[in-house]
């Protein structure tokens, strides 16, 4: 029975059947999937230690686990050489596992075991609360899908924040409006960090693993503090509950620097490798809810991210691949620039994300998309190397929900399968939202010169290179309207301070200091 990095469930369908005195389960670590794209060290830290976690507790039930470490000297380091390798040694007479969250790792599976002329079994992922069949049947037959009439089919299907009429708890399906706070000046109300986990001495031994083995590879391992066990991951979303779910709905697009967590669960990597069920989660919110602990538009808006946007995700996801991995809809053609690896900027905006993110594996929704993603997205970006990045970077990055948040949600990559229109916005949005702007060099309400938010710049830029396909989507036609009450020298001030900041490698040149 095969078991990948982000399948650790003891009660996934793979179980199923299970006997202890037949069966065994499989379990590879391979540099590989470390380096398909350059992953951070927290990201490679966190499966590998919830790995080797897993194997602990399914050896204390007695279970039979091959386990093929990274340092083991005959590891082939790819998951095809590692099953060969086993089928040879162990000689199964047929293989199970569960569907993989990744369409190339699937694939190569499925070819080795063919090659290897076993059966392999693929058992539908349980995990989920919408299947990728049902998923297949709510896109048949629509011109267009939109995430809000999915979300209000899987509020009825399941049953969550109903009335006793089956109506939406509320009489509204919807809160956002309610749920769009800032901090203002005042900056974040108190709150308390989140629960941490230090590591123990398992996740001590991967930490100094990956720190050897990955040391060229980005981020760094000193504040790793992730759940990476089942009552880990529980405790951590009791902590959220009770704590920050409270306040979730209204901050939850408001960004402060230095302050990484805020109000989010940071529970997306538990729950994508499998190590808290979404529905332990969904069930808590609306509990906390029904107790009046928790106010509706905080409850609806976090469970709407859960069984709406990660089960949405995932069906289009499966349902657009492997072609959605090669759309470029707005031919975007630039590389990404390097500091996206080091954070090394004058953008206050991009250096605090980035280099939470490099620190932490983390930064929240906001931060990925309006900041680091709307950046790439606006400077022209290939989506396949935006892409790259966030499934390199973060801790919760597995191909089925980073591809279209980023090719298609942030990018526009998808020409609106995810998105109806780009995520486009100057440098005013981040400075509403934020507290950045006072901590910048540049002024976001100036798209020249030399203190222009370069998110200013590239806005307009972005929005002059694309007016063409722009004008025919209704939802931007008050920003096609705003492009044309620029005058022709203004357009061009505009073009060439876009064309500088490309040339100089993806940001304005620095002022030179004269010594
Ligand atoms: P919270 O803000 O507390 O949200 C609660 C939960 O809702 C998350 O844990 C997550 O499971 C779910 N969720 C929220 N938004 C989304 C979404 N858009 N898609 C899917 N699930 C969602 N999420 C990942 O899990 N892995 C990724 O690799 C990933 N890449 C992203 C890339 C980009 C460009 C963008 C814009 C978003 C991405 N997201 C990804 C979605 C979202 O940003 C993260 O799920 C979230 O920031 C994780 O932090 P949290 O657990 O504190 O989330
Ligand atoms: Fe970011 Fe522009 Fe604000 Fe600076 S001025 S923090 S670059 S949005």
């Amino acid at each position: 029975m095969l078991v990948l990095g982000d399948q650790l469930d003891a009660e996934s369908a793979a179980f199923d059947g299970f006997d202890a005195a037949h069966d065994a389960l499989w379990m590879a670590e391979v540099a590989s999937e470390s380096t398909h794209v350059w992953s951070s060290k927290p990201r490679i830290a966190l499966f590998l230690a919830a790995m080797r976690h897993f194997r602990e507790a399914q050896r204390a039930l007695g279970r039979r686990v091959h386990y093929v470490t990274l340092e083991d000297a005959a590891n082939t380091q790819t998951l095809a050489g590692e099953l060969a390798r086993a089928v040879a040694e162990l000689r199964p007479a047929r293989l199970v596992m569960v569907e993989a969250g990744d369409w190339r790792v699937a694939e190569a599976l499925e070819a080795q075991a063919a090659a290897l002329g076993l059966p392999l079994e693929v058992r539908g992922d349980r995990h989920f609360l919408c299947t990728r069949e049902e998923f297949r049947a709510h896109a048949r037959g629509r011109k267009q899908l939109r995430m809000e009439f999915f979300y209000r089919e899987m509020r009825r299907r399941h049953g969550f924040l109903l009335d006793a009429d089956g109506a939406p708890e509320g009489g509204a399906w919807n809160f956002d409006e309610e749920n769009r706070g800032s901090f203002g000046k005042a900056g974040p109300p108190p709150h308390a960090p989140p629960v941490a986990f230090p590591p123990d001495a398992i996740t001590r031994e991967v930490l100094a693993l990956v720190d050897a083995r990955f040391a060229g590879h980005p981020g760094d391992l000193a504040a790793f503090d992730w759940p990476v066990t089942p009552p880990e991951a529980q405790r951590a979303l009791e902590d959220f509950v009770t704590h920050r779910l409270p306040r979730f709905g209204l901050f939850q697009d408001a960004m402060w620097h230095d302050e990484p967590w805020l109000f989010h669960s940071r529970l997306s990597a538990a729950m994508n490798l499998k190590l808290l069920d979404p529905r332990v989660v969904l069930h808590a919110t609306e509990r906390a809810f029904r107790q009046g602990r928790v106010p509706l538009a905080a409850a609806e808006g976090f469970i709407r991210q859960i069984l709406g946007w990660r089960e949405y995700v995932r069906g289009i996801y499966w349902h657009f691949m492997p072609r959605y991995l090669e759309l470029n809809a707005m031919a975007a053609a630039e590389a990404l620039p390097a500091w996206y690896w080091t954070g090394d900027c004058e953008m206050a905006c991009l250096r605090d994300a980035i280099g939470q993110t490099l620190r932490l594996g983390y930064a929240h929704h906001i931060q990925r998309l309006m900041v680091t993603g709307l950046y790439a997205l606006v400077l022209g970006v290939h989506p396949r190397r935006v892409h790259e990045w966030y499934l390199a970077v973060y801790v919760d990055a597995v191909e089925w929900v980073e591809l279209p948040n980023t090719l298609g949600m942030s990018q526009y990559g998808d020409g609106g399968v995810m998105a109806s229109k780009p995520y486009v916005a100057t440098g005013k949005y981040i400075q509403r939202m934020s507290d950045h702007c006072t901590r910048c060099r540049f002024d976001p309400a100036k798209a020249t010169g030399d203190d222009a938010c370069p998110f200013t710049t590239l806005y307009w830029d972005y929005l002059m290179r694309h007016e063409g396909t722009l004008a025919g989507n209704q939802r931007m036609a008050l920003q096609v309207r705003n492009l044309g009450r620029l005058g022709p020298a203004e357009r061009a001030a505009i073009s060439q301070r876009a064309t500088a900041i490309r040339a100089a490698g993806g940001a304005p040149p620095r002022a030179l200091t004269l010594l």
